[in-house]
């Protein structure tokens, strides 16, 4: 393949399915590029000495080159080997990561850079397809066990590592299922939930023992755990949603993100709600407050349910389609994006802020009072402004709020424990992920604050490093 060869070659992406058929079920949006085409894409790769994918942007450290030249050369099952040498999961993050890797992508400075998460996803998916991914049970197993509290994919990256060093594991859920986000979180048209359940029975297979319905702290105590297992990790990710503490809110008919993302995919996998908990939208006029992915993963659920108008409305201003000064190379680009539920429909409004809740005289939620913003240094500091005369009213039978975490908020367990928090009221960990109680770690958004699924995989496999460490040492 001669340089000049590679160049003509331009980024593809799969595309979604056609916005009126998608609307009509809750299945994967995105599809998947022919192998000959994933091959095109892998062509382009410029195999770059210092490569910024691999090294600086993704937090697994994925071998990206070497993939992509394995993929080059038709060596599937070699390239999927590689890939899992530092991926515990890849069939997740090549369907809801954001792709830090792409960001950074050398060809990205004056081309689109390689579509490396459609790589990813062929190279898993076939994997998967031909049977090459199948149970891996360690060859030995050690005496001790580990606890893993929170099935996410910072708990199930550490379970997955532990095992595979030969640990008896233990995973235990408050939820009837496991997954985290990745299964109550993230919509099904996004993750599809048997791709979340198929790695789960692959775990079970390879001896993971997962224990859901069990919340810890409450229904098991910590000195049970104590007896029965060398280490604790707590992976109970960020719990506390961010509020809106404005005149109206206790109006009926105000809900976190996660309420209503919770129940659709509860409704998907088939489990039980209670009367509060089953909230549906069709036919009303929905207003989501809070512009970011959550809110758009809010905003295709909505449409999907047949709501008959949604807003998204966003308190900073719009960010720029190319990246601004200040944000360059190989930076993530700070750039405007569409999600698949930003194309098919929905108004999004930035520079906006709700004001009050209006209601009507039995107590439920009637309409928004909404202003326009400006966004002036304060000190340094940048700070929204009312802009004078832009008030306007936003007629709504349901405001979904989907504002970020503010932490992981009360826990039973770290509570009872006395754990120290940081200054953002996550669990302080040291470099090792230790906990400020011995043999008690923690990692993924319980630690970190509110992240990525990459970045919680990564966190999840370094702590169960450390697990080792600290269990080799007693
Ligand atoms: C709606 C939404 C969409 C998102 N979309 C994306 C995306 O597309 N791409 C991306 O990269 N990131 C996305 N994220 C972020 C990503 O999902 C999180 O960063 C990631 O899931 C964090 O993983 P975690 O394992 O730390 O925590 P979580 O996934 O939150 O898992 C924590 C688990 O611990 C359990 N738990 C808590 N306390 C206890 C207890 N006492 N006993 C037993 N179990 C307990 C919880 O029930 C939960 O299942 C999204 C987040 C949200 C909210």
């Amino acid at each position: 393949m001669t340089a000049e060869h590679k160049e003509k070659k331009d980024r593809k992406e799969p595309g979604y399915r056609d916005i009126n058929e998608r609307l009509g079920d809750y299945d994967e949006v995105e599809r998947i590029l022919e192998p000959d085409e994933v091959i095109e894409q892998a062509e382009r790769c410029m195999s770059c000495g210092t490569p910024f994918c691999h090294g600086y942007a993704c937090p697994l450290a994925n071998i990206i080159p070497e993939t992509n030249e394995l993929i080059m050369e038709d060596r599937w099952e070699e390239a999927l080997e590689l890939m899992l040498s530092t991926h515990p999961f890849p069939e997740f993050t090549a369907r809801i990561c954001p792709a830090l890797c792409e960001g950074s992508c050398v060809k990205g400075i004056n081309e689109q850079p390689v579509a490396i998460r459609q790589i990813e996803k062929m190279i898993v998916e076939k994997g998967f397809f031909e049977g090459w991914v199948k149970p891996r049970p360690p060859e030995k197993r050690r005496p001790e066990s580990v606890a893993v509290i929170g099935s996410g994919p910072a708990g199930l990256a550490a379970a997955d590592r532990l095992n595979k060093l030969g640990f008896k594991v233990t995973v235990y859920e408050k939820d009837l299922n496991p997954g985290g986000l990745l299964l109550y979180g993230i919509p099904n048209f996004k993750l599809d939930k048997g791709i979340v359940k198929r790695r789960l029975d692959l775990m079970s297979a390879e001896g993971i023992v997962f224990e859901p319905g069990v919340n810890v702290g409450i229904d098991i105590s910590y000195n049970y755990l104590k007896r029965r297992f060398s280490a604790v990790l707590l992976t109970g990710g960020t719990q506390l949603p961010r509020d809106l503490d404005i005149p109206g809110r206790d109006l009926d008919g105000i809900i976190f993100a996660m309420q209503f993302l919770k129940a659709q995919n509860k409704r998907i996998v088939g489990e039980p709600l209670t009367p509060e908990e089953n909230i549906t939208v069709r036919d009303k006029k929905v207003v989501i407050i809070g512009g970011g992915d959550t809110g758009s993963d809010c905003l295709g659920t909505a449409l999907r349910q047949g709501a008959e108008e949604v807003y998204q409305l966003e308190i900073l201003p719009r960010l720029p389609e190319e990246r601004p000064e200040g944000n360059p190379w190989p930076l993530w680009p700070k750039i405007d994006r569409q999600s698949s539920s930003h194309l098919e429909g929905g108004i999004r409004r930035w520079s906006v802020t709700t004001k009050k809740f209006v209601g009507d005289d039995q107590g439920r939620l009637k309409s928004l009072q909404c202003c326009e913003v400006e966004w002036v240094d304060k000190d340094g500091r940048m700070m929204p402004v009312e802009k004078e005369s832009t008030d306007f009213t936003i007629e709504a039978d349901l405001a979904i709020l989907a504002m970020g975490f503010l932490g992981p908020g009360p826990d039973p367990l770290a509570d009872q424990l006395g754990l120290e928090r940081d200054q953002s009221s996550n669990l302080f960990v040291d470099d090792n992920y230790m906990t400020s109680s011995p043999g008690i770690f923690s990692a993924g958004d319980m630690a970190r604050g509110q992240s990525l699924v990459v970045r919680a995989m990564a966190d999840g496999k370094s702590a169960a490093d450390h697990i080792k460490e600290y269990i080799d040492k007693m």
